[in-house]
């Protein structure tokens, strides 16, 4: 039996990996909870069916309500001090963070000092702090368990081959929306057109990312950093049926790659029960659907994302996290209404340039970077 500490409940991969506890309840059990208060009917009731022992609602204004609508012995607390307080509980085993945005980050860090397990679904903890968080992990002795669905796949093929037995990192790209659109088009896209994801049904925030493919810029650096491997060897694939979730090249010239129909349950549930293989409710392999698998290479002239992010994971230090920052307040002000689609990543470029590197950044230096980066873009 796993305990595991949920934070990020009520968001996609929150919800996600609920069905996959319910799904195996003989080997997971979860103990604490967090949400960050948007939901609070939802978060209540998943209080109420999962009878955690402890419950966190980021929002402090939000504490009252949520405490009026859970019946039970579940322990409530709010702000960054339960989370902290969460993610390092005694009785849990391993901390999934699925919380969007930056607030992850000390909660992260702070499991890891505690000896418990990660496993990261928001790009931001490995992104901005990737340096900071593989170290502690190592020198506590903790696994960092990739949650995403290309690094989970990747994850799966290496199955612990060491790094100079790889020649590329292959993560796939559905190419979003926009894979087929003339550049000249750009600057007509619509809010409710970045929003038609072909294949994944996720947040917002992300969908957006998925549009521009500076989702797949932010996974290029979380591999640099969950794998221990150079940003020359972390490459990117179109494949627009999202079967194929990525691919190791060997040496010696061997592609292995991790196939599935796309539902987060299966990595979440690999990354929790690992290093078992636990039968479960998912459909099986339906071939008729994978008739067809597509690769093309991106075209990096329409989508200067993938760019940014490789020079911003070699460049390194506070750098990847101004990427994300100025990427974060970009998108904010497209879903305003208030800029292009292209200003997103031209947004971002002229951010970066203006950024000066600080190397083996300590995480207040990183959190700095970000907060300037922010005010840049903002500009
Ligand atoms: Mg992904």
């Amino acid at each position: 039996m796993k305990r595991v500490v949920l934070l990020g409940s009520t968001g996609s991969i929150g919800q996600s990996t609920l069905k996959v506890v319910e799904d195996l309840p003989d080997r997971l059990r979860l103990v604490g909870l967090a949400a960050g208060g948007g939901n609070v009917d939802e978060f209540a009731r998943q209080i109420n069916t999962c009878k955690p022992s402890a419950a966190c609602v980021f929002k402090s204004d939000k504490l009252s309500e949520l405490r009026s609508k859970v019946n039970g012995a579940t322990r409530l607390s709010s702000g960054p001090e339960g989370l902290i307080e969460l993610a390092t509980m005694p009785e849990a085993d391993v901390v999934l963070i699925a919380i969007v945005g930056t607030a992850g980050l000390r909660p992260a860090l702070a499991a890891i000092e505690a000896g418990k397990d990660i496993a990261v679904a928001s790009k931001e903890i490995l992104v901005m702090a990737g340096e900071a968080v593989t170290t502690a992990a190592k020198r506590k002795g903790v696994r960092i368990l990739p949650v995403d669905s290309e690094h989970n796949a990747i994850w799966q093929c290496l199955d612990g081959k060491p790094n100079h037995e790889v020649r590329n990192l292959w993560l796939t790209a559905s190419g979003g929306p926009f894979r087929k659109t003339p550049k000249a088009d750009f600057d007509k896209i619509t809010l409710a057109d970045a929003l038609k994801h072909p294949t994944w049904n996720m947040g917002g925030k992300i969908t957006i990312d998925s549009a521009t493919m500076m989702n797949k810029g932010l996974e290029m650096i979380e591999a640099r950093w969950l794998f221990d491997i150079e940003m020359n060897r972390v490459q990117v694939v179109i494949h627009p049926q999202s079967i194929i979730h990525s691919l190791v090249e060997f040496v010696d010239g061997s592609l292995l790659a991790q196939l599935c129909e796309p539902n987060m349950r299966l990595p979440i549930q690999f990354a929790l029960t690992y290093p078992d293989r636990v039968a479960n409710t998912l459909p099986e392999a339906d071939f008729n659907r994978m008739a067809s698998l597509q690769f093309e290479m991106p075209d990096h002239d329409r989508f200067p994302a993938l760019r940014l992010a490789r020079e911003s994971g070699e460049r390194g230090g506070t750098t990847p996290a101004v990427f994300n920052a100025a990427n974060e307040i970009a998108v904010e002000r497209f879903v305003k209404g208030e800029i292009r689609f292209p200003q997103i990543w031209e947004t971002v470029g002229r951010v970066l340039s203006a950024h000066k590197t600080i190397e083996h950044a300590p995480l207040d230096t990183i959190i700095a970077a970000d907060q300037w980066a922010r005010e840049e873009a903002a500009k």
